[in-house]
């Protein structure tokens, strides 16, 4: 049996469950997405681009 998996909108602290049911995830609601999108888009924040994991650690 498995928990489902709950994490923390980062928007609004509420309890969001990790699947098909959240589909905005890890936000609790479309809003909250928006909202910390709209943050970034602010700031001019760039995502810094990770670089691709080709070194698997083994
Ligand atoms: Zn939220």
């Amino acid at each position: 049996m498995k928990k489902p998996a709950v994490v923390l909108c980062p928007q609004c602290s509420r309890e969001v469950v990790w699947n098909e049911d959240s589909p905005y995830r890890p936000f609790c609601s479309e809003r909250c997405k928006m909202i910390d999108l709209g943050q970034w888009a602010t700031e001019s924040y760039r995502i810094p681009q990770a670089d691709e994991d080709n070194e698997e650690s083994s």
